[in-house]
């Protein structure tokens, strides 16, 4: 493990040898809506030097038309094809993978990403923000039923979160025994405001452990998303390296997939963490801010 943070000849020989940075977003590029220090101007920097940017998140909330707005609102250079987000990792991974039968139906716990996301790949979806209004009585209960054209559960991040979404989405992987589980990610907390809250692994548990299958994790550190991107962009994984904040997505997406890791300090992971873990990143540095 390399600390790359003051070391100038250190970050030039780094840099000397990588072609494509796959960049994770919270916790590297911004917080929540605000862009960590010098970040801009370290992308544009490793623009100008020829490298290839790409951007990976988990975060399923949104789609990657949505996430194109947000940089532009945060005012960093960003095209559509450069942009990856969990929710098209799985909307891909039903359409291409599964190849996802016509007269099927996907049932989403998530919000507008996950939809927007399936839309684009022409597969049929229900739940989502129809079923935000929650049962109101026990007596409710006898409205779920399970419907056998639910080809797939896919779960992801869900504000608005009920009972009605996960006794739904449990009859149908209950009963039906080919009901596909899928779900964007198994994050058990993300960042927020100097702390950290539930996140979608954290729900996930609520659904999974009554049930006797596991879902099929399409974001970091599963390989789908990683597949897409090597194959699209032709990258030479010796080359490339996943830049995140958290080891046991973003580092472990990196080692698993044959590429270099950076680890940032300014997202989840502390001295502390990283000195207990067995999972460690090739590189580390302070901030993304710091590397130019
Ligand atoms: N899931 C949710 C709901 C989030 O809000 C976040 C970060 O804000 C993440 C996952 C992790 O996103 P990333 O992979 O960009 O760190
Ligand atoms: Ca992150």
């Amino acid at each position: 493990m390399n600390q790359l943070t003051g070391n100038s000849d250190a970050i030039q020989g780094f840099l000397d040898s990588i072609d494509t940075f796959l960049f994770d977003c919270d916790g590297v590029i911004w917080h929540g809506d605000h862009v960590i220090q010098n970040v801009v101007n370290v992308l544009s920097q490793l623009r100008e030097m020829g490298k290839k940017v790409l951007f990976v998140t988990n975060n399923s909330t949104k789609s990657r038309k949505a996430y194109l707005k947000k940089f532009v609102t945060l005012n960093i250079e960003a095209y559509a094809d450069e942009i990856f987000g969990s929710a098209y990792a799985a909307a891909y991974y039903i359409k291409h993978t599964l190849q996802f039968p016509i007269d099927k139906k996907v049932y989403v716990v998530g919000m507008a990403g996950i939809q927007e996301e399936l839309d684009s790949e022409g597969v049929r979806h229900v739940g989502s923000s129809a079923d935000d209004e929650n049962l109101h009585s026990m007596s409710d209960m006898s409205s779920i039923k399970n419907d056998p054209e639910v080809g797939a559960v896919l779960f992801g991040f869900d504000l608005n979160i009920n009972y009605k979404k996960l006794a739904k989405a449990f009859t149908y992987l209950h009963h039906n025994k080919d009901c596909h589980f899928l779900a964007t990610n198994s994050d058990l907390t993300f960042p927020a405001g100097g702390t950290v809250y539930p996140g979608t692994g954290a729900l996930l548990a609520a659904l999974s452990a009554p049930l006797d299958k596991k879902p099929t994790i399409l974001g970091k550190p599963e390989p789908t998303m990683m597949e897409v991107i090597v194959n699209k962009y032709k990258l030479n994984r010796e080359r490339t390296c996943m830049v995140g904040d958290r080891l046991d997505t973003d580092i472990l997406f990196g080692h698993q997939g044959g590429l270099k890791t950076l680890l940032v300090m300014t997202g989840v992971t502390t001295a502390q963490g990283l000195e207990q873990t067995d999972i460690r990143p090739d590189f580390v540095i302070d901030s993304l801010g710091s590397l130019l």
